[in-house]
C-alpha cells in the first residue's frame, strides 16, 4: 500500500524556488517533513529574518 504521508510530501513544492524534500518517520504515525529551498529562496530569507527578529 502506498504511504499517504509520502504522496503529500512528494507534492510539497515551495512557490519561490526549487526546493527538495525529505520524509522521516519518528515513530508510528509520527513523520517529519524537512524542506530544503535554495539559498536564494526569498521564502526561506523572510523566515531567517523572522526568526532572528525574535531573538532580539
Ligand atoms: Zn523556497
Amino acid at each position: 500500500m502506498r504511504n499517504p504521508v509520502a504522496a503529500i510530501a512528494n507534492h510539497y513544492t515551495c512557490p519561490d524556488c526549487l526546493n527538495d524534500g525529505h520524509l522521516t518517520q519518528l515513530d508510528t504515525g509520527v513523520w517529519v517533513l524537512t524542506v530544503l529551498h535554495d539559498p536564494t529562496c526569498p521564502f526561506l530569507a523572510q523566515r531567517k529574518q523572522a526568526q532572528n527578529g525574535a531573538r532580539s
